[in-house]
């Protein structure tokens, strides 16, 4: 893939200790909802880095219609991270990609699934908000999981989401919130059989999965146990979490 310099315009809180970072988008990088690219930090000193380097994998968390790069990310105190954080406004980076086939698929009458964890919500938002733009036909059920709503990034325009798309509904899931009015614990077979079956056969679903690797595992061998083929299962573990 070509490598393009990008440059640091906004950073923002997004939610408790997550910050989305915001950047110009080169002419001729073309993204598709959900895809990645690799992030490279430019000049800086190699004793400030770990073993891991420069470079890291994120998200596209903005959709293709909406201007410019947005990826967000849960601040850790990691090297790349630490960097990150402390970029001024203008500083370049190098982008890599896109990469990746979290897309959204192309058969409009399958339902999509999708299962977030905490900052997996990322490839989510851009597929969401994506085919809210191009007003696709695709039914989306976005499952999205958290502790408590303060750590939920893009929970409220997630939410608003749903007042322009009649086809996009999100469960907001709670594991650490008793006030919660909504759903709450881990996402289970259970809350996505009561929420999708009414409308559609489970097994008539392409299933998204995006979180730390715990979370992906568990949903992963949920699903399989559900009788989910792998074929209708995309999936992305962010490590590090
Ligand atoms: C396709 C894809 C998309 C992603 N999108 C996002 C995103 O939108 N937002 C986001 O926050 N993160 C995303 N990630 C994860 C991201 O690339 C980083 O790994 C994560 O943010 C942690 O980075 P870090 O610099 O804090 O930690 P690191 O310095 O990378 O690592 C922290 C800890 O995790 C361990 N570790 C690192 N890599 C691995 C590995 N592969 N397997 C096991 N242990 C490992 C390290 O040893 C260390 O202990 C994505 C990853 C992939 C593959």
């Amino acid at each position: 893939m070509p490598k393009y310099t990008i440059h640091l315009k906004e950073k923002r809180d997004v939610a408790d200790g997550t910050m989305a970072f915001y950047f110009d988008r080169p002419e001729g990088l073309l993204f598709k909802g959900g895809q990645n690219a690799d992030y490279t930090l430019l000049n800086v000193p190699q004793e400030k880095l770990d073993a891991e380097g420069a470079t890291r994998t994120f998200s596209f968390a903005n959709a293709p219609s909406e201007e410019g790069i947005m990826i967000a990310t849960r601040m850790r105190e990691t090297a790349f991270k630490n960097i990150l954080k402390e970029l001024p406004e203008g500083s370049e980076m190098q982008i890599d990609g896109p990469y990746g086939n979290m897309v959204l698929h192309s058969k409009p009458e399958r339902p999509a699934v999708m299962l977030a964890g905490g900052i997996g919500i990322t490839p989510f938002r851009s597929m969401a908000v994506e085919a809210a733009a191009q007003k696709l036909p695709h039914k989306i059920f976005l499952f999205y999981s958290n502790r408590a709503p303060k750590d939920a990034a893009f929970l409220e325009e997630l939410k608003e989401l749903e007042g322009k798309n009649v086809n996009f509904k999100l469960i907001a899931t709670m594991t650490d919130a008793p006030d919660w009015p909504g759903e709450k614990g881990y996402i289970t077979k259970e809350m996505i059989e009561r929420c999708v079956s009414p409308l559609f056969p489970i097994l008539s679903s392409v299933f998204y999965l995006a979180g730390p690797p715990a979370m992906t595992a568990a949903m992963h061998k949920m699903l399989n146990d559900f009788g989910v083929s792998d074929d209708d299962i995309r999936m992305e573990e962010f490590a590090g979490y």
